[in-house]
């Protein structure tokens, strides 16, 4: 078999944990296998990084958000953004040279790989890019030869040969495009958490491993507040068919399997629920019920960049509406001063905003054949007295907004009332 395993931050934290990555390596390719390792930087590193570039052009500014995006100074040029990748991507060039070392201290043979030397192509956009194509040659070779290829993740080059990364958790997709490329058998995703688990076990604590779970389901629980692997990796192995395994680097258990859909999987009903804390709400009332309103409201959205999530405009009466939408908590600001004061139909609606608001999201297969999920999901929130302001759906999903306040709650009637909180 050919074999891409990606070790993430905390699995290659300190150099005790380095040593036994290296010792799993050498099990892995004892048992046979090709062996293509990608590793993140040591737990910390990035933000490490980016914290001293901050502080470098913006001094007293606030360290990172640990898994946030990067925070664009006011001095960020196309410069800057180079440099930054440059910088960040050196953590990961870390990792992956004290791992291919450890693998050769302990008798194997190893090397590691790096920026170019990865031939895993982009587009140009620094901090965000995107993968064009992947030149596997030296790689192959270097498998051909006998050797554990130990691969630098979140990192690429585009066509000038410049360093560029792919997103705060980007080693999750540059394992996924490896293994594509290379026709590997299985992506296993070593970590510090032994497997996916149907809810957030830190607040249910009825909360279980799910052992098998389709693409289709992860997308909506990793969409929805589920931050085990970072989302595009799981689009690009749904694209091209890599069955990922997630587990802990800190024993031998199996994990979760993320693979194509199975018949059996419809059986269940609700496979998950998410809780996501991180949203704000946005309401205009008496907006004319005209053409092309919210197409005003969310072309200015599409114009900062700003990714809306939930939408609902009632019906309309005495020719008036309201609209009312989610966005990120952390754009909601950006969001309402941009919308402020503008003219919608010939008027300038009211505004206002929630941020004391969360969205709970529950996912499963079974609900394209089994009636009554939704029924049942309203039911159980209304005998805990939540009130659900806001509803969306999916062929999949049912996600709703309630005051923040009752998030944990929800999340937990919800887990539990499905049946998940014991064991099936
Ligand atoms: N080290 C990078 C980050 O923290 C990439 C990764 O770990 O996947 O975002
Ligand atoms: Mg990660």
């Amino acid at each position: 078999m050919l074999v891409v395993q990606k070790y993430g931050g905390s699995s290659v934290a300190t150099l005790e944990r380095i040593r036994h990555c290296a010792a799993r390596c050498l099990a892995t390719a004892a048992q046979g296998h090709r062996l293509v390792v990608v590793v993140s930087a040591m737990a910390g590193e990035t933000n490490r990084l980016i914290a001293l570039a901050n502080a470098l052009v913006q001094p007293g500014d606030a360290p990172q958000a640990s898994r946030g995006p990067y925070v664009a100074p006011a001095k960020r040029t196309p410069e800057h953004e180079r440099e930054l990748d440059q910088l960040v991507a050196t953590g990961e060039g870390q990792s992956a040279a004290l791992l291919a070392m450890a693998i050769q201290d302990a008798g194997g043979r190893a090397l590691s790989l790096v920026g170019a030397q990865l031939g895993l192509l982009t587009d140009r956009s620094h901090g965000r890019a995107r993968i064009l194509g992947i030149d596997a040659a030296r790689m192959q070779r270097e498998l051909d030869d006998g050797a554990i290829v130990v691969c630098a993740g979140f990192q690429g080059t585009d066509d000038r040969g410049d360093v560029t990364t792919l997103g705060r958790g980007g080693s999750d997709t540059s394992a996924v495009a490896l293994a594509a490329a290379l026709r590997a058998d299985v992506c296993e995703i070593l970590t510090d958490v032994d497997g996916v688990y149907t809810t957030d076990p830190r607040v249910v604590p009825t909360a279980r491993k799910i052992d098998r779970l389709s693409f289709e389901e992860m997308l909506e629980l990793a969409g929805q507040g589920a931050k085990v692997l970072q989302i595009r990796s799981v689009e690009l192995a749904m694209r091209h068919g890599v069955c990922l395994h997630v587990r802990t680097s800190f024993d031998d258990r199996p994990g979760t399997m993320i693979v194509p859909e199975e018949p059996q999987m419809e059986s269940v009903q609700v496979s998950g629920v998410a809780l996501e804390r991180n949203e704000g709400k946005i309401t205009l009332t008496g907006v004319p019920d005209v053409p092309g309103v919210v197409a005003t409201i969310f072309r200015i959205m599409a114009e900062l960049g700003i990714v809306v999530d939930m939408i609902i405009q009632n019906t309309g009466a005495g020719g008036r509406t309201d609209v009312t939408f989610t966005v990120p908590e952390a754009e909601l600001d950006r969001a309402a001063a941009a919308l402020a004061g503008q003219t919608m139909g010939g008027e300038v609606p009211s505004l206002s905003t929630d941020r004391e608001i969360c969205k709970i999201s529950i996912v499963g297969l079974g609900m394209r054949t089994h009636a009554g999920v939704a029924a049942k999901a309203f039911a159980l929130l209304a005998a805990e007295s939540i009130n659900v302001q806001m509803v969306s759906t999916s062929e999949i999903k049912i996600s709703v907004v309630v005051h923040e306040r009752y998030g944990e709650l929800a999340l937990r009637v919800l887990h539990d009332g499905f049946g998940l909180g014991v064991a099936p």
